[in-house]
């Protein structure tokens, strides 16, 4: 295989898997974990080492998914390096199509009906220029795992220029909770320790997009934006409405809370020049079941919380002030409306006296389980098990059990009890304080200087892959008192997301991500720039295992 062919090939196979529908948790995302295996077992060195390919399926899942890998061993002075190549094999759904969803799995019949479509002044010149290529997947990601798989067929005729290893590993379910990666650590771990293999780095093949409107670079990013979902569970004091002066309101305070948290920059979490998205508010409910005439006495409010470099302790605290400071403006609020009120009705006024408090659920849990009467976990353990029965949503799980733990705790409205809620994704870069990370930053750099020049290509380093990604779970740069911060006031942390801390920091891999460049991932003008995609990306990540792998 030429490297034209490699190009030809990832086209080929782009084209084929986009055609087969893979949305996360649908059996889809079994068929192409089996479509991926078929090629991989076609080519023939694999044909000749069949056990170097892996199956490994997802544990307990009824959908049946599993990580697919490849392993090429050089044989060039057996050096123990090892290269990680990795690229997630779901789709995020199709109802944004709309009446287009029936094609949205087959590009060219896509392309056909875009030309009809309503469509904005920059996707009608892409669709025109005939340079991308559209479809659910086509971006995001299944050109990264098509130039992977043509590479794996590429490299294996090619194993005695190199000096080291190449894992290819292609995983399901990243686009919620990351099980296929997070299960393929244990894969990970037992190559390290039953053949001894040094692992440089990982590869992710991710999309990548312009950062800006008009934004003419392309982007390598070493490391992984982190997440969080701090949730506030509310607890107010209910009225009627014939007395609304009378209670403390918990859609008040939910709404106070999203006003001085969402979308607010004070909260951009900054690294050498880069910033963290600010927050977004993801859930904001009252709990009333069905209508009356009362205010709500609870609510529940969450937000997806990006990390850059910032310690837990530090974001709980900033968290835990924001919840303070909006439950005193909601009594202050009550206080001066009261005061018109009273004073324009003619009315005497009586003011009520309120001592509204935020906790961190580590708190509430030690309050409650010093005034439990009894075996305490065993009792939670029991409320867990009933209270899941209720509902699927673990987000909505874990409120449930918070609000049972606050009442066991005693904790008088208002208040409000902080948590934090899955998922998880650590954050990690390279940091150039530590030689063998700078290392590796210093010879990427090299490495896209010289590509960038012959491709005429703009390159961008970037410490954080922006959008969530597998990556995250390679490599952990928060400290041991900031993940103690985060398990505290992690309700049931290993039911409801055991996030493997352990085997991550065990492993450590620095998770570069290089990837697929397009526009729109996630929307239905989702489109994958095939000169960049299928002519530049092959010819980098080869310079990119030559330069390490010695060949
Ligand atoms: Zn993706």
């Amino acid at each position: 295989m030429e490297l034209t062919e490699l190009q030809t090939e990832s086209y080929r196979l782009t084209k084929e898997m986009v055609a087969i529908p893979s949305v996360n948790g649908t059996p889809g995302e079994k068929d192409i974990g089996i479509y991926i295996e078929k090629y991989l077992r076609s080519i023939p060195y694999f044909t000749e080492h069949p056990t170097e390919i892996v199956i490994q399926k997802l544990q307990s899942d009824p959908l049946e998914r599993r990580n697919v890998f490849a392993i090429l061993e050089g044989k060039k002075d057996r050096s123990k390096k090892t290269i990680i190549l990795h690229g997630h094999t779901d789709t995020v759904g199709v109802e944004d199509y709309g009446l287009l969803k029936e094609c949205c799995f087959d590009s060219d019949m896509l392309k056909e009906a875009l030309k009809e479509a309503p469509l904005s002044e920059e996707v009608r010149q892409d669709l025109e220029s005939g340079q991308y290529m559209f479809g659910r997947g086509s971006v995001d990601m299944k050109s990264g795992d098509a130039v992977f798989m043509a590479l794996a067929k590429y490299m294996s005729e090619r194993l005695d220029e190199i000096d080291g290893n190449l894992i290819f590993a292609f995983n399901p379910v990243e686009e919620n909770m990351h099980t296929g990666m997070i299960e393929s650590l244990d894969f990970l771990l037992k190559l390290k320790q039953e053949r001894g293999y040094e692992y440089l780095f990982a590869l992710n093949n991710d999309y990548t997009c312009p950062l800006y409107v008009g934004d003419k670079h392309n982007y390598i990013y070493t490391g992984a934006v982190g997440k969080l979902l701090p949730c506030f569970y509310i607890k107010g004091k209910s009225t009627h409405v014939g007395q609304c002066l009378e209670g403390f309101d918990a859609s008040l305070v939910a709404a106070r809370l999203v006003d001085n948290i969402n979308l607010n920059t004070e909260f951009c979490d900054e690294y050498e020049g880069e910033y963290s998205l600010p927050p977004a508010v993801l859930k904001l409910t009252d709990l009333k079941d069905f209508y009356n005439v009362q205010t709500a006495q609870e609510a529940f409010v969450y937000f997806n919380y990006f990390v850059h470099d910032e310690s837990i302790e530090n974001i709980t605290r900033k968290l835990i002030n924001a919840a303070e400071v909006s439950l005193s403006e909601v009594k202050y609020r009550i206080k001066t409306s009261s005061k018109d009120y009273y004073q324009k009705a003619g009315m005497e006024y009586t003011p009520i006296k309120y001592d509204p408090k935020a906790y961190e659920y580590s708190e509430v849990l030690e309050k409650a389980r010093k005034n439990y009467q009894g075996d305490f976990e065993k009792y939670i353990g029991e409320m867990i098990l009933s209270i899941n029965k209720k509902t699927s949503d673990v987000r909505e799980q874990m409120m449930l059990l918070v609000k049972e733990i606050a009442q066991i705790a005693r904790i008088e409205a208002p208040a409000m009890v902080f948590f934090y809620a899955p998922p998880y994704c650590p954050h990690n870069t390279l940091h150039k304080e530590i030689d063998k990370e700078k290392k590796i930053l210093d010879d990427m750099r090299l490495v896209l200087q010289e590509i960038g020049k012959e491709e005429g290509v703009n390159y961008g380093i970037c410490h954080f892959y922006p959008s969530l990604s597998d990556s995250s779970y390679l490599k952990i740069d928060d400290p041991e008192t900031s993940i103690k911060a985060l398990v505290n006031n992690f309700p049931n942390m290993k039911d409801y997301y055991p996030v493997p801390i352990d085997k991550i920091s065990s492993l450590s891999i620095p998770a570069l991500t290089i990837g697929t460049y397009g526009k729109d991932a996630h929307k239905w003008t989702e489109r994958v720039h095939k000169g960049y995609t299928f002519g530049v990306l092959p010819k980098l990540i080869e310079k990119i295992i030559k330069y390490n792998l010695g060949a």
